[in-house]
């Protein structure tokens, strides 16, 4: 095994990795070279995995978590917002995420 470093500087050289994978990803998921972004996207994920971090949010809903594509709305990206979420549609693979949206920093529940 590899030395070991102190636990919380090695999260956070995991999630700036992460973020530069991600970029990755999306440099050529703009280019049009799927693939390539689909296996930046990978990697960026097992080093979340790997490291128990979280996906940094700027990114959390860029990428289908089915089939791992980076998602480029209008490209690979079917997004629509409505009833105060946002519904992204994969066109690769057809899969569906809904995320909650909210406008406010503290959203008011109507129900529930
Ligand atoms: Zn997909």
């Amino acid at each position: 095994m590899a030395a070991r470093r102190h636990r919380g500087q090695e999260r956070r050289i995991a999630t700036e990795r992460m973020t530069i994978l991600f970029r990755l990803a999306e440099r050529e998921a703009l280019l049009r070279h799927g693939g390539r972004a689909r296996r930046y996207v990978d990697l960026a994920r097992r080093i979340g995995m790997r490291y128990n971090v979280r996906t940094p949010a700027e990114f959390k809903r860029r990428f289908c978590k089915a089939c791992g594509a980076y998602l480029i709305p209008s490209a690979n990206a079917r997004v629509r917002v409505g009833h105060g979420r946002i519904v992204v549609t994969c066109t690769g693979c057809g899969a569906v995420q809904r995320m909650p949206f909210y406008r406010e920093r503290t959203a008011r529940r109507k129900r529930g």
